[in-house]
């Protein structure tokens, strides 16, 4: 082998071992910020409840007069249970039901904001707000659209954020299947969560 060669080789074997060094740095870095919380975490809440007569329907909060109600343990506000939902999964916590069991005689009829309360705690203490909510109720009637403002205003103040950062569409399920038919109503939400920025050093 020539001297040329020799030299390429030797240069190729340190650019190697410079790389494989610089990647396992680089790794060795990237795993210990998993233990970090991250700025940002994002979640997602669904929840479906049957609709039957002799129950009073709630919905965000709100009683909506409707000869039809949910069927559940607690007063059956899909809405807030999604919203609940949404935040405990993006803080990676059990889910409404592990937290708030539906056999326990303290939740029968519950008001759900009490589960909202739960939720806004954790995600407090855990040094997080709301980044911004995203919900989309889904109910074939009664038709929610002037309600909708009171909805979002208990969702703003149980979650103490702001009115730019919560954001409710409604609509039907075009008459199909369970939910079209009015035997049930549904919701879907996703959050963002963001770090709260930490108090500026005085
Ligand atoms: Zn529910």
């Amino acid at each position: 082998m020539s001297y040329v060669n020799q030299q390429i080789i030797a240069q190729r074997g340190r650019y190697v071992a410079s790389k494989s060094r610089f990647v396992s740095v680089v790794a060795a870095a990237a795993e210990s910020d998993l233990d970090v919380d991250p700025l940002i975490r994002i979640g997602h809440g669904f929840d479906i409840h049957r609709l039957i007569e002799g129950t009073p329907l709630v919905i965000g909060g709100v009683t909506i007069p409707f000869h039809l109600g949910a069927d559940a343990h607690s007063d059956g506000d899909a809405l807030y249970h999604s919203v609940v939902d949404s935040i405990l999964g993006a803080l990676t916590l059990p889910d409404i039901g592990q937290l708030f069991p539906d056999n326990d005689p303290r939740f029968k009829g519950a008001d759900s904001s009490i589960f909202m309360e739960e939720a806004y705690k954790r995600m407090n203490e855990r040094g997080y707000r709301i980044g911004n909510l995203d919900v989309t109720l889904i109910l074939q009637t009664p038709k929610v659209k002037d309600i909708k403002p009171a909805m979002k205003d208990n969702l703003v103040r149980l979650l103490r954020t702001s009115d730019s950062r919560v954001n409710i569409k409604a609509r039907t399920h075009e008459k199909v299947d369970s939910i079209g038919e009015s035997r049930s109503y549904a919701c879907h939400v996703v959050v963002i969560l963001e770090k709260k920025p930490t108090s500026p050093k005085l």
